[in-house]
């Protein structure tokens, strides 16, 4: 019986592992478990903006900023944070804007694993029962996948969704190319990472808002 070289086992099982490991940071592959991170089939040129981590103390200028715009949001809040800001939550919902479960504490020690995280879901689930409001939406902290956490997303019956366009606010520091990252990135159905936590992102947003504007974008938080 032939058999085959024994580099061509080690190749096959580097790609193995070199494909897992993307499939762990790469939420767009839907790798472990079925992932939305664009929309699908919409005629016109249409985008959602998603905020994560918060709410936080400067979350109420992006509601007030988002509002001037008639743009409807999903924000992926963090429970510790709901806690600290209930009253935030609440205006999101009144406003318009859809909520997420972004785990309670966001730490990668509670998230990495099955169990931690389906107890980090129910709690945020449950911080946000208290004020009335439900969710099936849910984004990992980092967008890491791996198959404990699409156990425990599965076992809490959330939705998953990732995003298209990383903007990666939370390590650009500089407006103009953070702001030319994005809109460089812009087609038909992207769903965008921002984070309501810094005055650099409230800026951005501003202008995002004005070019999404001009150029005849819809904002929708219809997934
Ligand atoms: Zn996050």
């Amino acid at each position: 019986m032939c058999q085959a070289p024994i580099y061509l086992y080690s190749i096959a099982t580097f790609c193995y592992l070199a494909l897992t490991a993307w499939g762990v940071f790469d939420i767009r592959l839907s790798y472990f478990l079925k992932t939305q991170y664009f929309l699908k089939g919409r005629p016109k040129k249409t985008v959602v903006l998603t905020f994560d981590d918060g709410p936080t103390e400067l979350t109420s200028q992006f509601l007030d900023l988002l509002q001037q715009y008639n743009a409807k949001a999903i924000f992926f809040c963090v429970g510790e944070q709901i806690e600290k800001y209930p009253e935030l939550i609440q205006r999101m919902h009144n406003e318009g804007h859809r909520i997420g479960n972004h785990t309670f504490s966001h730490q990668p020690k509670n998230t990495f694993s099955s169990t931690n995280l389906q107890n980090e879901i129910c709690r945020t689930d449950e911080v946000l029962k208290k004020l009335n409001i439900e969710t099936t939406l849910f984004r990992p902290p980092y967008g890491v996948t791996n198959p404990p956490i699409a156990r425990a997303i599965r076992a809490a019956q959330k939705e998953t969704i990732g995003w298209d366009i990383r903007s990666l606010d939370t390590i650009i520091q500089n407006d103009d190319k953070l702001f030319r990252r994005i809109v460089r990135k812009l087609s038909n159905g992207n769903i965008i990472l921002l984070h309501d936590k810094s005055t650099r992102t409230l800026r951005v947003l501003e202008r995002l808002l004005q070019y999404l504007k001009e150029n005849n974008f819809t904002i929708t938080n219809n997934l």
